[in-house]
C-alpha cells in the first residue's frame, strides 16, 4: 500500500465558487511515484512532473495531489470532502499495485482552460492589465501572451488567496510564474 491515511487538516472557502468550500489534507506518505500511472490512466488531468503535482478534474471539481498532501476545491461539505478523499486513497493504492501494467505518462495532459483562470481574476474589468475585460486576460495569460504579474488588483491583499490559488494552478499546469 503506497498511502495509509489523509487527514483533512483545513477548511477554507472556495474561491472559485464562494458557495463551495477548499479543502486540504495531509497525508501520511509520500505519493508522487504514482503520479505518472494515474497520468496515463485518468482522462483530463494536468500533471507536472518537475513540481510533482497531479491535478485531477471531475465534474467540476479540482483536486490536486503533491507529494506530502491533497488540496481539494469546489466541495460541498467535509463529508463530500472525506468521501472524495476515500476514492482517491484507493485509487492511488490500486493504481500502485498495477503500475507494472502501466505504460507511466511524464505529459503535461490537458491544457489549463481560460476559464480555469477567469474564476481566480478579479472579476473587476478594471482594464488595468491594458485588456478589456478580465476574461480577455485569461485568454492571453492561458496563451502565455501576458505575465500574471500585469493584474496589477491581483497582487493587493484583497486578492491574495485568489493570487495563491492561481499561482498553484498555473504551476501544476506547467506555467514559469515570475512573482
Ligand atoms: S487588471 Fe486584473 S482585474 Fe483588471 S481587467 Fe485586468 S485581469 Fe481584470
Amino acid at each position: 500500500m503506497l498511502l495509509n491515511s489523509c487527514k483533512i487538516t483545513r477548511v477554507l472557502p472556495c474561491l472559485a465558487d464562494p458557495e463551495k468550500i477548499r479543502v486540504i489534507a495531509e497525508i501520511s506518505d509520500e505519493i508522487h511515484e504514482v503520479f505518472p500511472y494515474l497520468n496515463a490512466t485518468l482522462k483530463g488531468c494536468i500533471y507536472n512532473h518537475p513540481a510533482l503535482t497531479l491535478t485531477i478534474k471531475k465534474e467540476g471539481k479540482l483536486f490536486t495531489l503533491h507529494t506530502n498532501h491533497i488540496t481539494l476545491a469546489k466541495i460541498e461539505d467535509e463529508k463530500e470532502a472525506e468521501e472524495i478523499l476515500g476514492c482517491l486513497k484507493n485509487l492511488i493504492n490500486e493504481t500502485y499495485e498495477k503500475r507494472d501494467q502501466i505504460e507511466p505518462s511524464y505529459s503535461k495532459g490537458e491544457e489549463l482552460k481560460a476559464l480555469d483562470i477567469f474564476k481566480l481574476l478579479p472579476g473587476t474589468n478594471c482594464r488595468k492589465c491594458g485588456e478589456p475585460t478580465c476574461l480577455a486576460f485569461a485568454v492571453r495569460l492561458v496563451g502565455e501572451g501576458i505575465e500574471i504579474r500585469q493584474c496589477i488588483p491581483l497582487f493587493s491583499e484583497e486578492y491574495r488567496e485568489k493570487r495563491k490559488v492561481l499561482s498553484e494552478l498555473l504551476q501544476a499546469a506547467g506555467f514559469r510564474i515570475s512573482e
